[in-house]
């Protein structure tokens, strides 16, 4: 891999409190990686960290091989979108996106030409000559992504750089995004705490918690194969139960014996994570016993959301998240007892 940037052990505190911890990471030129994780996970500092605008308290930075630990923001050449946009109030929209420009000895009509270009990439109208205080958020945020392209970064850093945008315009801009980053092949980090969007971005997805990386790998792969149960419940919303393994390949769940592989010994504790569209069911049987490999249920609540339907299984205490397509669930009631079916290559096993 060509590697671009590297984090090596990268750990910060504030005071007492350690807010990353061994952060080790290497992104390829060109790369796209999206840092997702919880509120105060840490993502904005070890974005921070890399602009240089914050400092590592232990760890390495590499930038082609060459630590950048002690360059100042400005001299590492990277386009920043961040929260607080920091785009000019006094200038012009033109003018804010050709600020680098002018700073590098672009001539004018060159810089007019490429303002232009750029805010029709960012999907904003003939706007070059409005004041920035006359813009709505979003569109200051897309102002933000024009400026920090207008010169080719080197690296591209972005936190939460969407998040001003409504839905719909939010759903057309990431696909913008990704297509602007592969056309000017910039390796590309961007924060998001929004799992659908980290997705529908990267290449390589980081999962965080508590300052760790929890998960480094492709959105499919983190997804199909999570690390542990944070990430699957953090990504596609898992439902997680606990339960005790009783004998090779046999997990105690909610008092059923059910048929799930695991390598850990009888007595282990485990927690078992399937994901909402996995969860299974068929009505319980009048006078039956209860199918195997299932536990036995109640349909607590269900809504009809047109495309799909959503309904919550209640199963003694646990409440379990169902969602489907509303063809899959048309028979079902409310208050219909039900026996869940947990299918081994639907659920994934971890040490509690
Ligand atoms: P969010 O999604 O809410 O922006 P985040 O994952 O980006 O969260 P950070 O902003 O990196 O999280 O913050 C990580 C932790 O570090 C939080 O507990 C935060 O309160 C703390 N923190 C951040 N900056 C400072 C600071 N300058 N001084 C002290 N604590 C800080």
């Amino acid at each position: 891999m060509d590697k671009h940037l590297e984090l090596r052990g990268i750990g910060k505190r504030f005071g007492a409190a350690e807010v990353l911890s061994d952060v080790n990471l290497s992104i390829a030129r060109g790369e796209f990686v999206c840092l997702l994780g919880p509120s105060g996970c840490g993502k904005t500092t070890l974005l921070r960290i890399v602009s240089g605008f914050e400092h590592a308290s232990s760890g390495q930075l590499l930038l082609d091989g060459q630590d950048i630990n002690h360059v100042a923001p400005h001299r590492r050449g990277f386009g920043m979108v961040f929260q607080s946009l920091a785009l000019f109030p006094h200038m012009t929209v033109a003018e804010n996106i050709a600020y680098g420009m002018k700073l590098k000895g672009v001539a004018p009509a060159q810089r007019a030409s490429r303002v232009e270009e750029l805010l029709h990439m960012v999907q904003l109208p003939a706007i070059a000559d409005r004041p920035v205080s006359a813009l709505s958020g979003g569109q200051r945020q897309r102002v933000a992504i024009a400026r920090a392209l207008a010169v080719p970064p080197n690296l591209f850093l972005l936190d939460e750089p969407l998040s001003a945008l409504d839905a719909q315009l939010r759903d057309s801009m990431q696909i913008e995004l990704r297509q602007l980053q592969q056309q000017f092949g910039v390796t590309t980090i961007v924060v998001t705490h929004d799992q659908h969007e980290a997705m529908m971005l990267s290449d390589r997805l980081v999962v965080l918690n508590g300052g760790r990386i929890q998960q480094c790998d492709t959105p499919s792969q983190v997804y199909r194969q999570p690390a542990n149960a944070f990430v699957a419940e953090f990504l596609g919303a898992a439902n997680l139960l606990p339960g005790v393994v009783r004998g090779p390949g046999v997990i105690e769940v909610l008092g059923s014996p059910l048929a799930l592989p695991t390598t850990l010994s009888a007595g282990s504790r485990v927690t078992v994570a399937v994901r909402s569209e996995d969860i299974q069911f068929e009505a319980a049987q009048a006078h039956a016993v209860q199918r195997a490999n299932s536990i036995a249920g109640e349909i607590d609540f269900l809504r009809d959301l047109g495309a799909k339907s959503e309904l919550i299984l209640r199963c003694g205490a646990q409440r379990l998240r169902a969602h489907g397509s509303s063809a899959q669930f048309q028979s079902a009631r409310c208050g219909q007892r039900v026996d869940v079916l947990f299918d081994a290559g639907r659920c994934s096993v971890f040490a509690a």
